[in-house]
């Protein structure tokens, strides 16, 4: 990687993953800009901050991301940012001499019944699973982007496809979150308040694969020292569990002894997103973290975010 790295939403969960990540290689330290100081959906703004920086690698983490019930009740505003934010940074990017940027996709944009584990080849072989398709959408046409620059302009712009992610930083909010910090936190409050059971959302029974952000960090920089990487590389960590499952290793983790409840009046979403990983094992790169382990070190990080929230009251 040569010259100046710019990693648009450096304060995300991913994007702060991956600066801790580039600057303990020593590529950093990089270019980051606040949403206060450039404005990604402004396509003027993101104009001037390409031509007078010229960064010469970027990626684009910067997202509006929420869990199944913040993507169903938002649908315009998850497929307008997003859709904004990727035309921008990408045109703008190929306009000012950028020659390298890697564009952060998402599981769920492959077909609801696509063959599991999900291969690459799955994109656009059958529809969307409809709770998050306003978000899938915008994320495959960032990935096609991409695609279509490379071919046209041969500048290496490729993508990777996350599976669901949690870490440090993540977003505990009690409605809009993924499921791993949304139970963090449900759990955590039901053993304070000592209530007998806790209801989480949907029969239990979808299946989801889970990735620590500091292994997907991993993952993203394998994928910038590729020479020549895939058009789009799934990164997961291979192994998927019922929410139900999960539910009880959350409640584990928390100390939360009481009955463990379903909702099934809330969306299940899709039923299975395992990714095929064998593309990104092939390039070198394996997921470290186990889950309990990373389940243990994400309470950790709730209760350090609660006592932050907590003392500027
Ligand atoms: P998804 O992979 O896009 O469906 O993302 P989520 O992380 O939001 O949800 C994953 C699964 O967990 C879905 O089947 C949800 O119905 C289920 N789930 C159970 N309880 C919760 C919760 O409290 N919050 C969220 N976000 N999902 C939950």
């Amino acid at each position: 990687m040569n010259g100046a790295i710019f990693v648009a939403g450096h304060r995300g969960m991913v994007g702060s993953a991956l600066c801790r990540a580039l600057e303990a290689k020593g590529l950093g330290p990089v270019l980051t800009r606040t949403r206060s100081e450039l404005d990604l959906c402004n396509q003027a703004a993101v104009e001037a901050f390409f031509a007078e920086q010229q960064p010469q690698t970027v990626i684009h983490c910067a997202a509006k991301v929420g869990g199944i019930h913040a993507n169903r009740s938002y649908p315009a505003d998850f497929i307008h940012d997003n859709l904004a934010m990727a035309l921008n940074v990408i045109h703008s990017a190929w306009r000012h001499g950028c020659q390298r940027l890697l564009y952060l996709g998402s599981s769920c944009i492959y077909p609801r019944m696509a063959p599991q584990p999900l291969q690459e080849e799955a994109l656009l072989t059958g529809p969307l699973e409809e709770t998050n398709e306003a978000y899938a959408l915008a994320k495959i046409a960032g990935l096609k982007l991409c695609e279509h620059y490379r071919s046209q302009y041969g500048v290496i712009f490729h993508s990777a496809m996350p599976t669901n992610l949690y870490g440090p930083g993540d977003n505990y909010h009690p409605e809009h979150s993924h499921v791993i910090p949304g139970l963090i936190r449900r759990f955590h409050e039901a053993k304070a308040a000592a209530l007998p059971s806790v209801s989480i959302w949907g029969t239990g029974r979808p299946r989801r694969e889970f990735l620590h952000a500091d292994d997907l960090a991993a993952g993203l920089i394998c994928l910038l020292e590729a020479e020549n990487p895939p058009d789009l590389v799934n990164i997961g960590s291979g192994e998927d569990l019922p929410i139900l499952e999960l539910a009880k290793l959350i409640a584990q983790t928390v100390g939360y002894e009481g009955e463990i409840l379903t909702n099934p009046e809330m969306p299940d979403g899709t039923p299975r997103k395992l990714m095929d990983i064998s593309n990104i094992r092939s390039l070198g790169w394996e997921p470290r973290m186990g889950l309990e382990e990373g389940l243990a070190a994400a309470y950790e990080d709730f209760l350090g975010a609660e006592c932050r929230v907590r003392s500027a009251n």
